[in-house]
């Protein structure tokens, strides 16, 4: 072995390997051992499977049996540009274009929230209290990337799916995943606080859900850098002062536009798990529940029109 490949695994570039060197099975190691200082082993062998799944659409089966393919300079050189952005905290599903969300793949770019696992609970939830009633009327408020609107529409039978979010651009990311992922939704780009104040008679619904900015900017110092200096902070953050600014309006909206019986779902900042409470109860809704995440953090509200 060369002094070059001897020291690849510490930040040498990988178009210094010998071509003889070049296998999947060589690359993948050493992929892992550059990305593991800066996210630890699991998530780097979780990072090398992303990568090549989206290079290469393969599985982790088809490294395998392609272990002794020699990869191509062209492959190489965008696993250094990838590597590069990597060690700049920049979020792989940005880099990619790319997120996993309810069994699918999101397009994603940061005029986009990336979708959360969390919020995949939530769709369950949802899913696993309407997945026999046919023909629902569901608004999602700040769809982002689609993902929950999408994700409903394709688990809930018939749904009928209108989704608003204030970002001409989260809404074209949103318009093109539901091209791609085949589902008809209807897409408004509004302000849930104008129209929240508007009070004009809307649409009915039977399934209202949001999973609106919800961390207060006092949060941030807390907050990782791939997160803070990536993701738009339109999607993520509430004033200090008004940690409910998204979700007393579309509380208000509900009230006016949920059928009877109609459920209310929000996720939310564990921290203002009762303040939300609160604030729906003083707004007369029933069967207000709070449900935790895997974390064990108090993370969905469910609510009901009487
Ligand atoms: N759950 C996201 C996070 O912790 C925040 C999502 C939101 O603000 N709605 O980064």
């Amino acid at each position: 072995m060369t002094n070059a490949t001897d020291t690849a695994g510490t930040g040498d570039s990988l178009l210094h390997l010998p071509p003889d060197d070049r296998s999947v099975d060589r690359v993948r190691r050493l992929l892992r051992q550059r990305l593991t200082p800066v996210y630890g082993g699991n998530e780097a062998e979780a990072m090398t499977r992303l990568i090549f799944a989206a290079l290469k659409g393969w599985s982790v089966t088809d490294m395998l049996i392609h272990a002794n393919t020699i990869l191509s300079d062209i492959f190489l050189s965008r696993l250094e540009n990838i590597l590069y952005r990597l060690d700049r905290h920049e979020p792989l599903q940005y880099i990619l274009g790319q997120a996993r969300f309810y069994g699918m793949d999101f397009t994603v770019n940061p005029s986009v929230l990336i979708p959360r696992p969390e919020t995949e609970e939530l769709v369950d939830i949802i899913v696993g209290n309407n997945r026999e009633r046919k023909d629902l009327r569901v608004l999602d408020v700040g769809t982002g990337s689609g993902c929950i609107a999408i994700a409903l529409a394709r688990h809930l039978p018939f749904a009928r799916v209108t989704a608003i979010d204030i970002s001409p651009e989260a809404l074209d990311v949103a318009r093109e995943n539901a091209r791609r992922l085949k589902t008809g939704i209807t897409f408004i780009q509004a302000d849930i606080l104008a129209i929240a104040k508007e009070g004009q008679p809307a649409d009915s619904f039977d399934i209202i859900v949001s999973n609106p900015p919800y961390i207060a900017r006092g949060e941030a110092a807390d907050m990782d850098s791939n997160v803070l200096d990536y993701e738009p902070h339109t999607a993520l953050f509430v004033p200090d002062d008004d940690p409910l600014r998204y979700y007393t309006p579309i509380a208000d909206i509900a009230r006016r536009t949920l059928s009877e019986g109609g459920q209310l779902y929000f996720e939310i900042n564990p921290r203002y798990a009762e303040d939300i409470v609160a604030m729906l109860a003083d707004k007369g809704f029933t069967d207000i529940t709070v449900s935790e995440d895997i974390s064990h953090r108090p993370r969905f509200v469910t609510a009901h029109q009487r």
